[in-house]
């Protein structure tokens, strides 16, 4: 009877946006905006060979267009938690679509190298899916979405796997503490090599970055410990703490986000250096807890609009994949509440809906 009434208020809330949408057409208040590039005039396919079903003009034009749009939004702040994080110049901004095949699409800032944050947590879990297999993940940390903030730890608490998901702090510092490792040296190593394969570069650690946040990181010290006391950690908390910290101050630019994404678009296969980073069966997985948990408290509301597998970071960078075809990256520091960098979230979501690529359908703004 429950699910009965469930199912029944789902097909409610599919009549009010379908009745919304019908009311919208019968007035023609549809903007061109909401006309995606592949309904605009057709382009004869043998001058104008397409990547992902997009001309290379349609992509690079997406692009610049979400670029121009939020450029000037001032909206939100910095991370300031970590104070280094101040510092960094509050009008960056970089977006890029990065293909399968490692064609990239670009405006802005996008050469500018920030630290990775949270961003990172997804490549790692990915690691672990290839060094062990899914089922560490699973068994080892969790795969449900917490509703709360990624410092969460009422979580901890509420949550029978205590680590909840990798995407999490808890469950990214316990992902590090699962890496095959038998000294710290080595398991940060492993983690730097794996950030470093998906990006088809060697990216560097910001220093500067590692200290500002080590020497101020006692809520991520506290969530170390407690992981250990519930025996949901599997190294000394300390080191965990620390090869966490440094994964989360590795300096990516844009561009290097955009390529990482694009490893996942094409099954864990780097499209530069042409090397398998990850099994390709278990990159759905992988997408399935960055489209779940990508977000944090805000991650239903990104998979409404957006509607894309997604990570993102307090540096205020996110890859977003649109899985089989490409990656969208954006960066920009200032954040909102949730830690979600705003300019970064609405191009990103500004592209998925122009060129109707959410994995459940085209849902234009
Ligand atoms: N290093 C940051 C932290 O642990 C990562 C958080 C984030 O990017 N959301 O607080």
């Amino acid at each position: 009877m429950q699910a009965l009434s469930r199912n029944l208020s789902l097909f409610t809330a599919a009549l009010i946006c379908s009745t919304v949408a019908s009311l919208a057409e019968a007035g023609a208040s549809r903007s061109p905006s909401a006309v995606s590039p592949a309904e605009k005039a057709p382009v004869p396919a043998e001058t104008k060979p397409l990547i992902a079903g997009f001309t290379a003009e349609e992509l690079q034009s997406v692009v610049d267009e979400s670029y121009a749009k939020y450029k000037d939004l001032k909206e939100g702040a910095n991370a300031d938690y970590i104070p280094i994080l101040t510092t960094v110049p509050s009008d960056l901004f970089g977006v890029v679509i990065a293909t399968k095949d490692g064609r990239l699409f670009t405006s802005g800032d996008i050469d500018y190298k920030f630290s990775i944050q949270s961003v990172s947590k997804p490549f790692t879990a990915a690691l672990i899916m290839s060094q062990q297999d899914p089922d560490a993940i699973h068994d080892h940390i969790g795969v449900e979405p917490t509703g709360l903030p990624f410092n969460s730890k009422m979580a901890m608490e509420l949550y029978a796997d205590r680590s909840v998901n990798p995407l999490v702090n808890a469950g990214a510092i316990a992902a590090v503490s699962l890496v095959k490792a038998d000294s710290e040296e080595r398991r940060w190593a492993k983690v730097l090599q794996n950030l470093n394969d998906f990006a088809g570069a060697e990216l560097p650690l910001l220093d500067k970055v590692y200290q500002s946040e080590y020497e101020t990181a006692w809520g991520n010290r506290a969530i170390a410990n407690l992981l250990y006391n519930y025996e949901r950690l599997y190294c000394e908390p300390e080191e965990a703490l620390r090869v966490y910290t440094k994964q989360c101050s590795v300096g990516v630019s844009t561009k290097d986000l955009g390529i990482m994404g694009a490893t996942l678009a094409n099954g864990g296969l780097n499209p530069i250096t042409g090397k398998r980073v990850m099994p390709a069966e278990h990159v759905p997985e992988l997408l399935a807890v960055m489209a779940t948990a990508g977000f944090y408290d805000e991650s239903g509301e990104w998979m409404y609009s957006a509607g894309l597998p997604a990570k993102t970071g307090v540096g205020g960078g996110i890859v977003a994949v649109v899985p089989g075809k490409f990656a969208i990256a954006a960066f920009s520091p200032r954040l909102n509440e949730a830690g979600n960098s705003i300019k970064a979230m609405r191009a990103i979501r500004h592209i998925s809906g122009e060129l109707g690529v959410g994995v459940y359908g085209a849902n234009p703004e």
